[in-house]
């Protein structure tokens, strides 16, 4: 059987693909003479299963869709300190192309713009990086995004740069500002191959998928940023990446999302999916028209709008009781995350103090989220302080980190016998 998902992505091309409104952008000569009429949509699973309808293996350049990465190149090899004082994460309001700049600290906006995304280019690699090692590293960056070696288009940077004297004023400026450090014509021209490199909307959805699952590629499973990288780049897509819609785009699709003048739209759903769509022309603020109306259908049949009200919490506490050895037994159920955390967190300051051992069964645990892991390590201190032993069932290793603050924790891979069936007096 063919799965449902291909025949829907199906469904949203055949409905988008009679959509010929808009106009290919006119300011770089390739992308005004390039066939308005392919159109690909691709999506990409947290395990790395690939979906796609249309046009899905043609390739086009990345342009502003690089921003977001390079981005979080910049903050992987400078750090946030100083990307921060760098570039502000503020929406600017203004064209991509605009001296959008803080009126106080005189820092471009945001990364997504033109003057931010030329100003954290030039932070790449380090102060010592030459241009050539810069932008050798940033395609190197963005292959590990796509999981793929990925290539330059020459020929659409020559055209670009036959025209470039908007983003070199912006680099210049930048330069008399002292925010970059490097010649402006060096940057402009890495920033300018950084935006022609080649990608398809399967490259898209990858790279947004690597962004939504954290920093790891599902394909090669490396990482390539770490998780508070991915989580500020998603957060300044969300408000800046669809240029001067992000609020129109915000609460009609609610997917952080960063599109490009050549036509593609990238979307990273965090732990969900990666999303890439290409057709070139575009609406009024520059974003193409098919990609936004099979986003905004994806979004409004699939409930994936980051703000839609997650499937209501299950009661954490699957059983509580006292064994036969008189040990208390608390069985967790469901992911652990605050508010299941919060329900064990309550469970457990109900035990008396006492020298008896707590048996904290996680069997039933998928996955322990960063909160529902402090919380539930906070609890075991605080029933440690009152006298108990602490002992966790984790045959899946759910708990991986700092079980050490949890003095005479002890570990098994299953129940202890005799230790419990539903019918069993529950514990004071
Ligand atoms: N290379 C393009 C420029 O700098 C990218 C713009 C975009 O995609 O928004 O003008």
């Amino acid at each position: 059987m063919q799965t449902p998902v291909t025949t829907y992505l199906d469904d949203i091309y055949e409905c988008c693909l009679d959509n010929r409104s808009g106009e290919r952008a006119d300011y770089i000569r390739e992308l005004a003479e390039a066939d308005p009429e392919p159109f690909a949509i691709a999506l990409c699973t947290p395990d790395g299963t690939q979906y796609s309808a249309g046009d899905a293996l043609r390739e086009f350049t990345i342009q502003s869709i690089s921003k977001p990465f390079a981005y979080a190149l910049a903050l992987r090899d400078r750090g946030f300190e100083a990307v921060n004082a760098a570039v502000d994460v503020e929406p600017s309001g203004d064209a991509f192309n605009e001296i959008s700049l803080d009126e106080h600290t005189g820092r471009p906006e945001n990364p997504m713009i033109n003057i931010g995304a030329l100003t954290t280019h030039a932070l790449i690699g380090g102060p010592d990086a030459s241009a050539a090692q810069r932008s050798a590293l940033i395609v190197e960056g963005l292959s590990q995004f796509a999981g793929r070696e990925l290539t330059v288009d020459e020929g659409a940077c020559a055209s670009e740069l036959e025209d470039a004297w908007r983003n070199l004023a912006l680099a210049a400026l930048m330069r008399a500002a002292g925010k970059i450090e490097d010649d402006p014509d060096d940057v402009v021209l890495g920033y300018t191959r950084q935006c022609a490199v080649r990608v398809t909307v399967h490259d898209l959805s990858v790279m947004g998928m690597t962004l939504a699952r954290g920093g790891v590629n599902p394909l090669t499973q490396e990482r390539v940023v770490s998780p508070e990288i991915a989580q500020q780049v998603m957060a300044v897509m969300t408000s800046c990446g669809m240029y001067d819609a992000a609020g129109d785009w915000l609460s009609h699709v609610g997917i952080p999302a960063k599109s490009g003048v050549s036509g593609g739209i990238l979307g990273a759903l965090p732990g969900q999916v990666g999303i890439g769509t290409f057709s070139p022309r575009l609406d009024a603020f520059g974003n193409s028209v098919r990609g936004v109306q099979a986003f905004e259908q994806m979004s409004k049949d699939m409930g994936m709008h980051m703000m839609a009200i997650p499937a209501p919490t299950i009661n954490a506490i699957g059983q509580h009781c006292r064994t036969a050895d008189g040990s208390k037994l608390v069985a967790l159920q469901g992911v652990l995350d605050f508010p299941t955390a919060e329900m064990a967190l309550r469970r457990f300051a109900q035990i008396p103090p006492g020298s008896d051992d707590v048996i904290i069964d996680l069997t039933l645990v998928p996955s322990i989220a960063q909160a529902g892991a402090k919380m539930l390590l906070t609890g075991m201190r605080s029933l440690t302080a009152e006298g108990h032993g602490i002992v966790i069932v984790d045959p899946h290793q759910r708990l991986t980190a700092g079980e050490d603050q949890v003095t005479g924790l002890r570990r098994l891979d299953s129940r202890p016998r005799g230790a419990l069936t539903a019918a069993e007096a529950p514990t004071g």
